[in-house]
């Protein structure tokens, strides 16, 4: 890791080199999100989405180059001019301004929807009990499923344990949400309701990082299309050039493959 000076962006990576035994999978990622940006992370299976995703709440380390978040670094600090590597519980705390949902949900089994989503508020003493619980109300109203409070995930249908899960990740009200592959585990018709929810996050100008293959819901919603093949950004900008006038051969490749 080295410092960084000069942050402008909520979410700031820089020069980012990732290995996994010897096999660099990131090799050299910059990228900068605006607060209120949708960038929708595009490219095939294997070229390093979702360990780049993860290296924004610091669930992978990096080997070179940093990432900060709204100019923090979630498993480091900077004394004396020099990164120290952070305490768990530290870390922890920081990581709360990331959300991340994942594409199977993670919801915890033995905890009813309502519970699912105090539970990281509770646990960082964040709110009392009845404010969490009212807090919690509020969200599973707005993804949809007021009604489904008292219900366990394995009563619920995967659309709705997806939209839980988003509301859980609301719950400690991350800076940025990150999104990966959210709809690939869904039926088919079940990806519209959690693509609705996704897309009223972006209209409530909510930062967002989305790895998805849902192409038209990228052109749709995306700011900034960024597409990543064996661990390099090859090519980015407007959903207009990089999806209706993609220059780099990879893309073009990619987008003829899921289009
Ligand atoms: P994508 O999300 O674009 O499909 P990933 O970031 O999951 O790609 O993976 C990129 C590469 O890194 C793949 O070759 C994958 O096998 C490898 N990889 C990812 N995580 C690990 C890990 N924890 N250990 C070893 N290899 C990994
Ligand atoms: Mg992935």
């Amino acid at each position: 890791m080295t410092a960084v000076t000069a942050t402008s962006g909520l979410v700031e990576v820089h020069n980012v080199h990732k290995s996994f035994h010897g096999v660099e999978v990131l090799k050299g990622i910059d990228l900068t999100v605006q607060p209120g940006e949708v960038v929708a992370l595009l490219g095939p299976s294997g070229s390093g989405k979702s360990t780049l995703l993860r290296t924004i709440n610091h669930l992978e380390t990096v080997d070179a180059g940093s990432v900060t978040v709204d100019g923090e670094f979630i498993g480091y600090e900077l004394r004396h001019g020099k990164l120290h590597e952070l305490r768990e519980r530290e870390i922890l705390q920081r990581r709360t301004q990331v959300g991340i949902v994942f594409q199977n949900f993670h919801l915890f089994p033995h905890l009813t929807a309502l519970e699912n989503i105090t539970e990281a508020p509770l646990a960082l003493k964040r709110q009392g009990r009845g404010e969490a619980r009212e807090l919690a109300f509020g969200l599973l109203e707005r993804v949809g499923l007021a009604e489904k409070a008292d219900a366990y995930p394995r009563q619920l249908s995967g659309g709705q344990q997806q939209r839980v899960a988003i509301a859980r990740a609301l719950a400690l009200q991350p800076k940025v949400l990150l999104f990966d592959e959210p709809t690939s585990a869904l039926d088919p018709e079940l990806v519209g309701e959690v693509l609705d929810v996704i897309r009223d996050l972006a209209k409530l100008g909510t930062t967002l990082v989305i790895v998805t293959h849902e192409i038209g819901f990228a052109r749709e919603v995306a700011d900034r299309v960024v597409f990543l093949d064996q661990g390099r950004i090859v090519e980015q900008g407007t959903p207009a050039d990089v999806l209706t006038r993609p220059q780099h051969p990879r893309t073009r490749e990619f987008l003829a493959k899921v289009l």
